[in-house]
This record gives C-alpha cells, structure tokens and sequence, in this order.
C-alpha cells in the first residue's frame, strides 16, 4: 500500500506551524494509543503511522526535507540515487562553513529546493573586480553597480497588485500538491494550477508580473581593506539577490584580481624591486633613490657590489592584512653593462684592464682555476 502523507496523517495544512502539528499529534495519539485498544491491529498501525509523521514533521530540517522530496527523503534507496541531494545530511553544508555560511551552491538546485510555498533565501551572487596594484596594496574605496532582483516596489515584494486578493487554489485546496491514483499507487503532483504554491494571486502585480522582484540596478559602495591580493573574497552581506515570499536577501561576494605592477612584485607581504646601476658604480659604490609604495627611499650601495645584492627596507612592504604590520621591501642590484662604448671610453677601459693585470676578477679567477684542474 502507498504511504499516506504525513500531513494527512496529522490531519493538518502544509502551512501548519510547530505548535498545531504537536497539537494534532497528541489528540491523535491518545485517540490511536495503543494501552486504549488493546488487541486493535488497526490502532496500532495508526498509532505507528502518527509517531512517524510526527518524528518527520516536528523536526524542521526532516519537514523540509519531506516537502521537498516526500517519502524518498526518507528513503536510503532514492536518496542515493539521487547523489545525495536530498536527506538530512546535506553534502552542501560542509562547502557552506567554508565559504563562510554562505549558500553559494543554491544556485545548483536552485528549482529542487525551491518551494513555492516557502519563502526563499535570494541567491548569491558573485562580482569579479579588478584593482591596480597600489590599490590592492594600500587600500581603496570602490563602487561597483550590479544589476540583480530586487524585491519590487511596487508590490513590496508580494507580486500582488494593489486592491486584488489573494486566495487559496480551489485546485488543491492549499496543499500545493494533487493525488492521482493510477491503480495501486497514488502519485502526488505539484498542483498545476498554482504551481505548488497553495495559493493563487487575482490580479498580479504589474511591475513584476507576480514576481515579487524586478531586475534592478544599484550601486554598492565598497571599502577595500590594505593588503588583498588576487583570490581575496569579500562578502557584502544582504547585497545579493532578493529573497522571495519574504525570504531573506542573499549575499554579494566580491572576488578580487590585481593587476601586475611595472617595478615591484608581491611575494605576500613582501615586495620585490630590480634596481640597475651601472658598473662603475657598483664598483666605486653608490647611493641610489629606490622607489617605495610611499614615496623614495636611499640606499647605500658599497664598493663593489655584486649583481643580485638583495637590501632590505624593513616595513616597506605591503600592509598584512590580518593586521600583523607590513612587509619588508626588497631591492635587487642589477648590474649593467655598458653596451655601446665610445672610442675614448674604450681606451680608458682597456687601460684599466692593463693596470689590473688578472687580479680585478676574483671570482671568475677561482673558477677559471678549478675549471683548469679539471682538465689536467
Ligand atoms: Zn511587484
Ligand atoms: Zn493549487
């Protein structure tokens, strides 16, 4: 035999809250209980048949799955056939603690969770931003226009007309379901006429066509924290879609991208930054003007200085954004080699060759040493 529904059982609405269902239960339940008729099979069956009902229906996270999917719910057979949507361990609550409680993953099931008598959560919605690096790397405001439902106006987000009326389907009466019989099953079905709603609308609302939200475009002002980088989320409470039948608004997630900067590079915290200087200097010693996020620094650079010296400029870096200082600027000496010599530079040099008499290199000369051992 099929399963009755459960709100049949109960012998209340779809819509019933938490205290008539307990109400109806234990008016039933003293009615079905077993120690009253005793020997009575058909009392007891009943008597089981209510405990059920009462075991999915007063828990509202087995009800919602219930009016979700009906007895399958229940069922390990057709929930796993169905890859685990249903049921009360919803694989998606582990993504949502990740992506900070957030039901991004609606989107997926959108019309399977969707029930039309139920107010619904708006979705969330996802915007992409670019910054420049010193945007990212400072701080900045932004703001952005998105175009997304929002509860209409003119309604107020009912999707009723002014001066019309709301009534429950004369189809299914207010279950938002009808029950077929095809032999020995009954099939339910989401009420055609209303779409499951339980309710039909006279006139809807014009602006939103019974919507209850119309596509609107608004700007969002955002206050960039110092210290994000490409990947950074931001979530913008309440700035997602709007929810629908009075549902809650979902959230905006603004997901960062950072342009690449002409002379620094980011390594976290941290900043990189190639300054050339040319080989006399890097021979006879310099000072040189590096550039810092906020305005020049000095650095000393000693006689002789090798290409690919690292200097450290201490908290020159980027702002952490977990509120831990900044980080460290490091300056790379590049060191250049003068490509075209004039004929008077040229013969100085030489000159200078001739004056060191092999010892002006000692590094290549340690090698040029080790590589000659190895051939002899
Ligand atoms: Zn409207
Ligand atoms: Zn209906």
């Amino acid at each position: 035999m099929a399963k009755r529904d459960y709100y049949e059982v109960l012998g209340v609405s779809r819509d019933a809250d938490a205290e008539e269902i307990k109400k109806a239960y234990r008016k039933l339940a003293i009615k079905h209980h077993p120690d009253k008729n005793p020997g009575d099979k058909a009392a007891e069956e009943n008597f089981k048949e209510l405990s059920e009902a009462y075991e999915a229906l007063s828990d509202p996270q087995k009800r919602r799955a219930y009016d979700q999917y009906g007895h399958a719910a229940f069922d390990p057979r057709a929930r796993a056939g169905r890859a685990g949507a249903g049921g009360f361990h919803d694989p998606f609550e582990i993504f949502r603690e990740v992506f900070g409680g957030s039901s991004i993953f609606d989107d997926f099931f959108g019309t399977a969770r969707n029930d039309p008598s139920q107010p619904q959560r708006g979705n969330d919605l996802r915007y992409d931003l670019e910054l420049s690096f010193e945007e990212a790397a400072l701080g900045c405001e932004k703001e952005i226009s998105v175009t997304k439902p929002e509860r209409c106006d003119a309604c107020d987000g009912s999707g009723v007309e002014a001066g019309s009326k709301v009534k429950t389907c004369p189809t299914c009466h207010g279950r938002g379901q009808v029950v077929s019989s095809r032999g020995i099953f009954s099939i339910a079905q989401t009420c055609p006429h209303c779409q499951g709603a339980g309710r039909v609308v006279e006139k809807p609302c014009k602006r939103c066509h019974g919507a209850g939200r119309r596509d609107q475009t608004s700007k969002i002002k955002l206050r960039i924290p110092a210290g994000v980088d490409t990947g950074s989320r931001l979530r913008s409470g309440g700035n997602g879609e709007a929810g629908l039948r009075g549902g809650p608004p979902g959230d905006l997630y603004v997901v960062l991208h950072t342009r690449a900067h002409d002379i620094f590079q980011r390594d976290g915290d941290d900043l990189l930054c190639e300054v050339p200087v040319s080989f006399v200097q890097a021979a006879l010693g310099t000072e040189i003007e590096v550039p810092t996020l906020n305005g020049q620094a000095t650095i000393k650079v000693p006689a002789g200085t090798q290409p690919g010296t690292l200097f450290r400029l201490r908290g020159k870096g980027i702002k952490n954004l977990q509120g831990y200082g900044h980080g460290d600027l490091h300056v790379r000496i590049d060191v250049e080699v003068p490509t075209q010599l004039t004929a008077a530079q040229r013969n100085k040099l030489q000159e200078f060759a001739d004056l060191c008499q092999g010892n002006e290199n000692p590094k290549s000369q340690g090698f040029f040493e080790k590589a000659k051992r190895l051939f002899s």
